[in-house]
């Protein structure tokens, strides 16, 4: 845990968040600046920066974020409409938040993108 991390501060308890899922390895909480009219941040409950420090260790954390994404968008019925997995990665990529995490976006027609 990386004490002024916000991302390991929420997975540990210690700030506030609308916690939807959590388990040993990951957690998943409301992003708190939506960017449609559903969008959920996964995180690992360990700290990982970004993509840039992963490594083939990680293969088991990647694979729970990503289903638990997954999960999520069936629960709450954004699954059969569609959604987007978004993972940020450093400056050029818009990463803001140096605790890996994947956005589950849904809830409205997405650009198509483009890059
Ligand atoms: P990124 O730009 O990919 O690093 O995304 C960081 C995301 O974290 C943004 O969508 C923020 O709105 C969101 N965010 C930052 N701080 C918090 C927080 N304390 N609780 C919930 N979401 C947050
Ligand atoms: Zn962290």
């Amino acid at each position: 845990m990386i004490d002024n991390c916000i991302f390991c501060r929420i997975a540990a308890g210690q700030a506030p968040a609308n916690i939807l899922y959590q388990d040993d390895h990951v957690t998943a909480f409301w992003d708190n600046r939506p960017a449609a009219p559903l969008h959920i941040l996964v995180i690992p409950n360990r700290h990982i920066d970004s993509m840039e420090q992963v490594n083939p260790e990680d293969a088991d954390i990647l694979g729970r974020m990503l289903i638990c994404a997954s999960q999520l968008a069936a629960q709450y019925e954004a699954a059969h409409r569609g959604y987007r997995l978004v993972v940020n990665v450093g400056p050029e990529g818009g990463q803001t938040v140096y605790h890996l995490h994947v956005h589950l976006i849904a809830g409205r027609r997405l650009p198509v993108f483009h890059g």
